[in-house]
């Protein structure tokens, strides 16, 4: 059960020790507090874990300072949607709201190489209209001889850049918690130009130490891929250990999945799950059509099916699409054969805002429809 308490409560008041009080005092009842620091006010819950069933919601909701009561339905106590649960689907960072109703395309490296192609990058980007990327400068490669990432040296000059082409977020993997470090420590010597999603990459979607690292800041938001060999389920689990350590800004991102009945695309495509995923939890729901397709196949229609599967991702309700794009792919040091060129990213822009449209005619429709008891759209409607 949580008990959400009124906006800016004083947690000096008496109102605030008495509900403490109660609270200690029921039996077979532990409590765990949460703030959320908004923009413009700060949002306490708490959580009761133990024997809740015993509990009446109305005997709860008359508890001084308590707003609301949602009774936990699902196991994904925070991050979950629960029955009569308004909490928020949304959150902010550096300027930039992600929520399960906004759209942001994330071009970029899917390795960071050299200063010239990450500025190539980002100008295409600011020309664009876009104000976020993806770059990874610590890869998690399968071949231990391949390319490991430039890492921490390459940090300083990555986020200069992105400043001086107004980019806000990069989506930058992490795989061990010094990342973490080196990360907020060249933002800090480049003067914060720009911000950082810490990715967790699918093959670390179960690495609980890495969650509990990225869930234990509350610097930077997270980025959860979907584990490519285990159930939804299991990674929806390990987005709520971001949570339960205390990060709820957190987006997960359907990748692929890895069996061979996908085949010819790298990973089984997996974007049926976008409003599955938003139906169970609150976050925003990210889609790498990169990872997923890893090939620039083209259909006879023209469209490659990178561009195909993003729109069907996006037609869907997806709120981020995370894209490999290279200046040049046949030099990229990683991932080269799936990233679009940087002529291709107007042309990808116009296709997801098309898709985008059609969606939000869709909600529209659907809403509509839903006013109506029968389910049939009324003429008064239609007209
Ligand atoms: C990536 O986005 O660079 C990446 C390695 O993706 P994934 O973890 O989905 O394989
Ligand atoms: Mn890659």
């Amino acid at each position: 059960m949580i008990l959400i308490l009124s906006p800016d409560v004083d947690k000096h008041s008496a109102d605030y020790r008495q509900l403490l009080e109660h609270l200690a005092q029921l039996p077979g009842i532990q409590y765990r507090i949460h703030e959320e620091h908004g923009a413009r006010q700060v949002l306490t819950e708490v959580y009761l874990i133990g024997e809740t069933a015993a509990l009446s919601t109305e005997e709860m909701r008359s508890l001084p300072c308590v707003e609301r009561v949602v009774r936990v339905s699902e196991e994904y106590r925070i991050l979950g949607r629960h029955k009569d649960d308004s909490r928020p689907t949304e959150f902010e960072y550096n300027g930039v709201r992600f929520g399960q109703d906004t759209l942001h395309v994330f071009a970029g490296l899917c390795a960071v190489d050299t200063p010239e192609h990450v500025e190539q990058m980002m100008r295409a980007l600011r020309d664009n209209g876009q104000v976020c990327t993806r770059m990874g400068a610590y890869k998690p490669r399968t071949n231990p001889y391949s390319f490991q990432g430039h890492g921490k040296t390459c940090l300083p000059w990555v986020f200069e850049l992105a400043g001086k082409y107004g980019i806000k977020v990069i989506a930058m993997e992490v795989t061990h918690e010094s990342h973490i470090d080196e990360i907020n420590q060249a933002l800090h010597v480049t003067g914060n130009p720009t911000g950082v999603m810490l990715q967790i990459g699918t093959r670390n979607t179960q690495n609980f130490e890495l969650l509990k690292s990225v869930g234990r800041q509350k610097t930077f938001p997270a980025l959860l891929k979907r584990g490519f060999g285990i159930t939804l389920e299991e990674s929806l689990n390990a987005a709520e250990y971001l949570a339960s350590e205390g990060n709820r800004k957190v987006v997960f991102a359907l990748r692929g999945m890895k069996t061979n009945m996908g085949d010819p695309h790298r990973n089984f495509v997996d974007f049926a799950h976008v409003p599955v995923v938003k139906r169970l939890t609150r976050m925003p729901v990210c889609i790498d059509p990169s990872h997923s397709v890893g090939s620039r196949a083209q259909a006879p229609d023209g469209l490659l099916d990178i561009f195909h599967v993003t729109a069907q991702a996006v037609i869907a309700g997806a709120n981020m699409v995370l894209v490999d794009f290279h200046p040049d792919p046949p030099t990229a040091l990683v991932d080269g054969p799936q990233a679009l060129r940087l002529d291709e990213l107007a042309w990808f822009l116009e296709d997801v805002r098309i898709a985008r449209q059609a969606y939000e005619q869709r909600s529209l429709l659907a809403r509509e429809y839903q006013r109506t008891d029968t389910g049939t759209k009324s003429s008064a409607q239609s007209s």
